[in-house]
């Protein structure tokens, strides 16, 4: 490792990557660590871009009370002393905390802990609910704890993997690339179970596109091929297993015949025969579920449905097979093992179980532990909104634009008579209703642990200072804690401190009754804490080393030690399409985007990808609702709508739409797809079905459209439609609107930031109906608007020519009249949308050199362009488009 280089843990997805940070000249340098075993050195196009997302820009300073910035001390004793009273006056259960993934194992274990152990309410519930409470409650409901049994090693030494509900390849990049490198060396097969056909779906043999909501139809129909076939494990399942007759009982009552099964899963009948196949006759098999399995209705039955399927077979805690959940975000695996979910206890104890309820008081020192669970986020914001919670502590996320019915959460906020955010941006969609605004540490400055998607916990180091008064979480918790008075219960001066009680609690009264154990390093130095290498727990005392599998012996940690079939009778989702609503609307991840946009946004290279959001629907309901492809259309559902730009492919199912989660009212006009999505609930995750609300698309076509380019963004006024996207030294917004300004020249100079016409020049181009402004400042390009009304589009000059110019440090005479006639002599197309984000090679570039034919392969690409030859997050998409490029070879015919 060069000097100066800090080895740290990728803040984006649950594969939880070891990355390095080298101090140089400017930002700090990004890399993958090649010693993580998570990543050996790979990194994502998310990864690969976090230097651009380092600055200070938006980032909040200091703490503000009521808009003013305020003093530490004055904040936090505000903080304290409101919640204390709300308590005193209103009973424990009055107040709550809305916590995050992004937290590290050290904040989040100080947040459960005053919560639950001193407040005495178990109202914590953290965003990890809209992404895997399934899984959590699946895992405990077969395992008897939330245990993860296998590990990423298994899915190279697997046969066939099985994605369920998962886009790996863009969800979950690096563990993608692990499995292609495996399939390329050994030829491991892979089927992709998912309504949509994703990037994932490149190097499938096989992919399933079933109707949404039937996984539970799909795996019991395996459950029951399974049985019919003879290929029970019946040794395993007699020595080890409970619930055999219940659950295959459940699983044939669902669909007896394989007819049957297909028509509710929509899926030719030969196809879903290959599936069936395949799994029974693979004994190493390893099947992936991600937020299609988990964002659901009935998320808790799919997840034991496809446990099921892998407890009949005996193919769990042994290389190469196992039920897979890989997570959505870096530390929602922290969180489960401190007690972060509202129906958790701490260190995997249970509020079911009085004992634990009466041993975390102990450890703790508290008479006052939370004996019930606490309401889960959906039931959290419905409490702020009647009344019932009257203070809300919101730490690291943007439940505004996240949650369902995000209307409905604004209303509570806004209702709620004290809200407090602790974040490190200082405008989101959340912070604008909190009264008070306290400044955390962002990823580079923190210091504490996460853990991965396999058990697997790293360092989290910081490299860079936290600007202006910012602080830790943990510190932010503590303060407040001591301020409440439980200053002897909360004297954590660092996080090794919170690290070792928290290890030491899972540890305590254990004797091997919870499979979450760190005893081993209960007591660890500081020194060692520093330099902690990743490892899998448990680690129980005495263990030098983790466990890469669990219950390989056939022991599980139920209190008879045998794995539970669950019965998982098939009902569809809770909210069925109708006249009003007759397509189902999906929402999901985008490769280069994360969350609410709040650091990826900040990346041009990562905002070429996908710069505005788009609704994609299939070309024959498009046919049908007169909407154009490039078009606008809205989306209703019974929730909300949203204005957001179309796309339309076969990659959806006829019936299906799919919009994409990230952006919030600060990106875009109307694109919150919180405020669309219902809030139904899965009954014993409490996981919101975000992947299935019915919903009806209505073509736009507004009077104009344009798009602007300026160094500093401004919300534009008199746009029906608007996005926004980070370009380099500045932002482009795409425009669109129905009315005409009266003054056109005024409402022009006021998007630009300028008052009156100095250094504006305008141009108009009746006979096309184009207008042009552009403002020039000691003659460097500082803004410019294209308009157009005729719905050319081609009439406006391509984006990344003027986007050159902004970049520019001064424009000569060429330049200036190229800009005033709106084009440039010699080349004047766009790059188009940005596929390969690492050397920013655009679709025109790649489907060029397809169309002529100098390039026929995915590597042909990257020869002669580049693309697709670094971090690789970009090469399943290349693979699609080759394959659509390049007429393919069968028999030695052309197909
Ligand atoms: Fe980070 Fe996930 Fe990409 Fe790894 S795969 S570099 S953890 S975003």
């Amino acid at each position: 490792m060069p000097p100066g280089t800090v080895r740290t843990t990728c803040p984006y997805c649950g594969v939880g990557c070891g990355l390095t940070a080298t101090a140089g000249a400017g930002v700090p340098a990004i890399a993958g660590d090649p010693l993580h075993p998570a990543n050996r050195g790979a990194v994502c196009s998310k990864a690969a871009a976090l230097g651009e997302t380092l600055g200070m820009q938006g980032r909040l300073r200091f703490p503000m009370v009521h808009g003013r910035r305020a003093e530490w001390g004055q904040a936090l004793d505000l903080v304290a002393r409101h919640f204390t009273d709300t308590v005193e006056r209103f009973g424990p259960d009055s107040v709550a905390f809305y916590v995050s993934g992004q937290l590290l194992t050290e904040d989040y274990y100080v947040a459960n802990k005053l919560m639950k152990g001193f407040i005495g309410s178990a109202n914590i519930d953290t965003n990890s609910r809209l992404c895997m409470a399934s899984s959590v409650a699946g895992h405990r409901r077969a395992f008897g704890e939330d245990v993860v049994p296998g590990c990423y090693d298994d899915i190279e030494q697997a046969d066939l993997v099985v994605l369920v509900g998962s886009n790996l390849a863009w969800c979950h990049p690096v563990l993608h690339q692990r499995l292609l490198k495996a399939r390329a060396e050994r030829g491991l097969g892979i089927i992709v179970i998912d309504p949509r056909r994703t990037a994932s779906c490149s190097e499938a043999d096989l992919h399933l596109a079933i109707r949404p909501g039937t996984d539970v139809a799909l795996f019991n129909g395996l459950f029951a091929e399974i049985e019919r076939r003879g290929a029970v494990d019946r040794e395993y399942v007699d020595a080890h297993t409970d619930g055999f007759a219940d659950a295959g009982a459940a699983a044939f009552a669902t669909a007896p015949t394989l007819a049957e099964i297909a028509e509710i899963c929509d899926v030719p009948m030969h196809r879903l025969a290959i599936f069936y196949d395949v799994f029974i006759a693979t004994q190493r098999v390893v099947t992936i579920f991600s937020q299609g399995v988990n964002q659901s209705s009935a998320g808790t039955d799919k997840v034991n449905a496809i446990i099921n399927c892998h407890l009949a077979t005996g193919r769990i805690g042994k290389p190469g097979m196992g039920p897979f959940s890989v997570t959505g975000q870096p530390n929602a695996m922290g969180g489960r093992e401190v007690g972060g979910l509202a129906n958790q206890l701490a260190a995997h104890m249970t509020f079911d179980n009085p004992e634990d309820v009466e041993r975390v008081g102990r450890f703790w020192g508290s008479r006052d532990v939370a004996s019930r669970a606490g309401l889960t986020a959906v039931d959290m914001f419905r409490a702020v909104e009647d009344g019932r919670i009257r203070a809300i502590w919101i730490m690291g996320t943007n439940p505004a634009a996240s949650m369902p019915d995000a209307e409905a959460v604004r209303r509570a906020l806004a209702a709620c008579p004290f809200v407090v955010v602790s974040d490190c941006e200082a405008e989101t969609d959340t912070t604008r209703f909190a009264h008070v605004l306290l400044p955390a540490a962002a990823w580079g400055e923190k210091d504490g642990t996460v853990t991965n998607s396999e058990r697997m916990i790293s360092r989290q180091r910081p490299f860079m200072e936290a600007p202006g008064d910012a602080r830790p979480d943990w510190w932010i918790v503590s303060e407040v804690a001591r301020r409440m008075g439980f200053s002897e219960e909360f004297p954590y001066r660092s996080p090794v401190e919170i690290f070792r009680e928290h290890a030491a609690l899972s540890a305590f009264e254990n004797d091997g009754r919870r499979v979450f154990d760190l005893g081993a390093i209960a007591h660890i130095a500081e020194l060692a804490y520093a330099a902690l290498e990743p490892f899998q727990w448990p680690l129980p005392a005495g263990a030098t080393s983790g466990a890469a599998r669990l219950f390989a012996d056939g022991r599980f940690a139920t209190p008879d030690g045998r794995a539970r079939f669950v019965a998982t009778p098939y009902r569809a989702p809770g909210d069925a399409a109708s006249e009003y609503f007759p397509l189902i609307l999906n929402t999901g991840r985008l490769r280069d985007q994360w969350h609410t946009m709040t650091r990826t946004g900040k990346s041009p290279r990562l905002s070429g990808h996908s710069p505005e959001p788009t609704l994609v629907l299939h070309p024959l309901d498009a046919a049908r609702l007169s909407v154009r492809d490039g078009g606008f259309a809205r989306i209703v559902t019974n929730r909300g709508h949203a204005l957001v730009r179309a796309r339309l492919s076969d990659e959806v199912r006829y019936g299906d739409v799919f919009i994409p989660m990230h952006w919030t009212d600060a990106n875009a006009s109307s694109a919150v797809i919180g405020r669309l999505v219902n809030s139904l609930t899965d009954p014993i995750s409490f996981q919101p079905e975000l992947k299935h609300t019915p919903a009806r698309v209505e073509a736009v076509t507004p009077r104009w459209r344009g798009y602007l380019l300026s160094r500093t963004f401004r919300v534009p006024d008199g746009a029906v439609y608007w996005a926004r996207a980070a370009v380099p030294g500045g932002t482009m917004t795409e425009l669109a609107g129905d009315r005409e300004p009266e003054d056109a020249g005024a409402w022009a100079r006021m998007l630009m930031g300028v008052e009156d016409g100095d250094g504006v020049l305008e141009f108009a181009d009746v006979s096309r109906g184009v207008q042009r402004w552009a403002r020039l400042v000691d003659g460097r390009l500082e803004a410019c608007l294209f308009v157009t009304r005729d719905g050319g589009v081609d009439h406006l000059p391509p984006r990344d020519w003027l986007t050159e110019l902004l970049g520019a440090s001064s424009m000569d005479a060429e330049a200036r009249a190229a800009l005033l006639i709106g084009r440039r002599a010699g080349a004047s197309v766009d790059a188009g949308r940005i596929v390969c984000s690492c050397f920013a090679v655009g679709m025109t570039a790649l489907v060029g050199v397809l169309g002529s034919g100098e390039a026929t392969s995915v590597e042909d690409l990257g020869r002669l362009l580049q693309a697709g030859t670094n971090c690789g997050s970009c090469v399943p998409e290349l693979r699609e488009l080759v394959d659509s490029h390049v007429p393919q070879v069968v028999s030695g015919t052309a197909a």
